[in-house]
């Protein structure tokens, strides 16, 4: 089996009447995430542990936090950015565990929602997305979110090629029956027959 791993992390300050976001959800909380983005510190960190798996870079090299298209952006784009780039060299996500480090507001009461949310994000099954949270005791960052990911990601499997290849394959012979039975109705041009394991040809 060709797996390999991907750790992220990033870090957020809070900012009075900024919408907090966390896991591409919105939370009840009298400050937000700074940030170029929706400062989304779950999505980011998430985004980086998914890129750095098959060392396509990272969120930064991807999204320049100056480019003014990503001002208040939703986090989630980047998301997608990272599966999209570990789709495209043939790997598939098996599993996600993520550490917050937050002061506040309260995870604990919200975790199943976030880790729902997450799970879609990353349309993987609930049992494969972990979702934790710490207070930063000793730290003196009760100022600053912090979150921790890491993904474990493995080759798409074979048979799942070979089966949508196959499925073109019939998809292509459906298309090409529709075609011979309406130039045969309308033109009387021969029909081919198909023998199993040989090739095809005209009836004459
Ligand atoms: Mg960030």
């Amino acid at each position: 089996m060709d797996s390999r791993i991907g750790f992220g992390w990033d870090s957020h300050a809070f900012k009075p009447g900024v919408p907090l976001r966390i896991g591409g959800m919105g939370l009840d909380h009298p400050e937000g995430l700074a940030g170029h983005s929706d400062g989304d510190v779950l999505l980011h960190a998430i985004t980086d542990a998914i890129l750095g798996s098959v060392a396509a870079g990272d969120i930064g090299s991807f999204f320049p936090p100056g480019d003014p298209r990503w001002k208040n952006a939703d986090s989630a784009i980047f998301l997608n950015l990272a599966l999209e780039e570990l789709s495209h060299a043939g790997y598939t996500l098996v599993n996600l565990d993520a550490t917050l480090v937050l002061a506040a507001p309260k995870i604990s009461p919200i975790a199943g929602d976030i880790r729902a949310r997450v799970a879609d994000l990353l349309n993987l099954p609930i049992d494969r997305v972990s979702i934790k949270a710490k207070t930063p005791e000793g730290l003196n960052l009760d100022h600053v979110a912090q979150c921790h990911a890491v993904v474990l990601v493995e080759r798409a499997q074979p048979e799942e090629k070979l089966k949508s290849i196959s499925d073109v394959i019939e998809s292509q012979r459906q298309l090409e029956d529709v075609v011979e039975d309406l130039l045969s109705s309308v033109h009387g041009f021969p029909k081919r027959i198909v023998k199993p394991g040989f090739d095809t040809e005209d009836i004459t």
